[in-house]
This record gives structure tokens, sequence and C-alpha cells, in this order.
């Protein structure tokens, strides 16, 4: 029987920080405010990612040692320096070395296709770890065509290599019925829900993200997460709670959303 008093953390699936350590003043600000915002919040931790080039993963791992209380992190691929295994070596280091947690693919800003070979190595790798692996499936500016970062590549994919988990960031952007379609055909696709409920807001998208958390709430697949500092932890949240108030659901299924579906894959 499941423990009554089993309490499940609280987390954001999905924050940066402005500014580097070229800029450190910019990177305090933005962390006190990432922690006042989790504070207010009882967001107890947070997943942090590179946001850019100029943030490294070393500097990533750096933060969440310092505040190990509040931040775990993933680390995000690196595909240029060299050698054809770079992007193998780089991981394996960032697992085994630094200690990251998962990897962050972002096809858009790495300027790779989902169909690219090193990223289904990536994958492949990430499963034998037992690590998660988030893909930014947001449709807007980016390096490489828009259909080759969508969520039916990661159908294909998450079909390929059933042992690796997959997040589906911000649940695909307005792809988000495709994504829902590719959480139906596997058990390893995960949604996370950052960013597309402010960015689409007055648009159908809404109705769509509704829809599927309505779906799969009691199956676990949906991660609570706000791509601070684009968008406010708070902003998002009362977005969501007053989803959650309007759909009527259960409070465990709002404790998975909120940090016992990350938790899970982390574990
Ligand atoms: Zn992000």
């Amino acid at each position: 029987m499941e423990s009554e008093v089993m309490k499940i953390i609280r987390i954001d699936g999905h924050v940066h920080v402005d500014g580097d350590f070229t800029n450190i003043e910019k990177l305090e600000k933005s962390l006190e405010l990432l922690f006042y915002e989790m504070d207010e919040l009882n967001i107890q931790k947070a997943l942090i990612m590179p946001n850019n080039f100029q943030q490294s993963n070393e500097m990533i791992i750096e933060l969440c040692k310092k505040y190990s209380d509040k931040l775990f992190g993933f680390c995000w691929a690196e595909f240029d320096g060299g050698l054809p295994q770079n992007h193998l070596v780089k991981f394996r280091y960032c697992v085994e070395k630094l200690g990251f947690k998962g990897l962050k693919i972002h096809p858009r800003y790495h300027g790779v296709s989902i169909k690219d070979k090193r990223v289904e190595e990536l994958v492949e790798l990430a499963g034998e770890y037992n690590v998660p692996v988030y893909f930014d499936c947001l449709p807007s500016k980016g390096r490489v065509p828009i259909q080759e970062t969508i969520p039916l590549l990661i159908d294909e994919l998450a079909m390929r290599y059933p042992s690796t988990n997959i997040v589906i960031a911000h649940m695909g952007g307005h792809h988000i019925l495709d994504s829902y379609a590719a959480v139906k055909n596997n058990d390893n696709i995960y949604l996370e829900l950052s960013n597309i409920i402010i960015r689409y807001s007055g648009s159908s998208v809404i109705k769509d993200i509704e829809f599927v958390i309505r779906e799969l709430a009691s199956e676990k697949r949906i991660i609570f997460g706000s791509d601070f500092p684009t968008y406010s932890i708070k902003e998002t949240y009362s977005l969501y709670n007053e989803m959650f108030s309007r759909l009527k659901m259960k409070n465990r299924d709002i404790e998975f959303i909120m940090g016992g579906t990350i938790n899970s894959l982390i574990e």
C-alpha cells in the first residue's frame, strides 16, 4: 500500500540563469531571483541547463555543487570540437566526472537535426547510463529547418531506443498533439510544460495543453517547468494552477506533474 506520508518534493523541471563566469554580477542577480521565486512557490529544487554557448557545462555543474540543496543539472550536448567521437566523449565526461543527471539536446541552437547520427548515438548512450534526454522541440528561430526538430522525430528515436527516457521540452510547441501521439506510442516519452502556456496565450494551443494534461495526468508523463528567466516561475505556475483547478485534478496527479515525475527519472 502506498504510504500516505510520502511527500513529493516540488521541482521546476526547466530553468536557466542569465550571465556567465565573465559576468558574475548578472549571474548572481539571476540566481537570486530564481531562488526568490522558488521559495515563494515552495519549489525545493530546479533542473538547470546551459542557456547559450557562453555557459559551459563546467559552469553549470559548479552552480549545482555550490547550491546542491536547490539545483541539479543536465549537461548540454557538445557536437563541435574536432574528433568525430567528441559528442560521446564529452557526454561521458559530463556524466561520469562532473555528475550531471541528464542530457539536453537543443537542435535549433546546436544546428543539428534530430535525425543526425550523433543524436542517435547520444540517445543510445543515455539509455546505457539510465539518464534522461531533454529535447528542445520549440518551433522557433534556429539553425535547422523546423521539420528537423519536430516531435514525430522523437517518436522514431524513442521506438528505436526504448530503454532511454526522452523528454519533449515545451511539449513540442504548437505540435503539442503530435507530442501527445508520441507519448501514446512510447512508454519512454515525457512532456515538459515550460514556456508554451505564456508564449501561445490566446491561441488554440492553450486548449491543446489542457486536453493533453487531462488525458495524461494519471499516466505520470508530464513535468512542470518554467523556462526561467525567459518566463517567471510564478506566472507560469499560476496559469497551470488555474488549469489544474478547472480540470478538477487529483492532488496526487498534480504532485507528479510538480516534481514526482522528473524525480522518478533521475533517481
Ligand atoms: Zn530551455
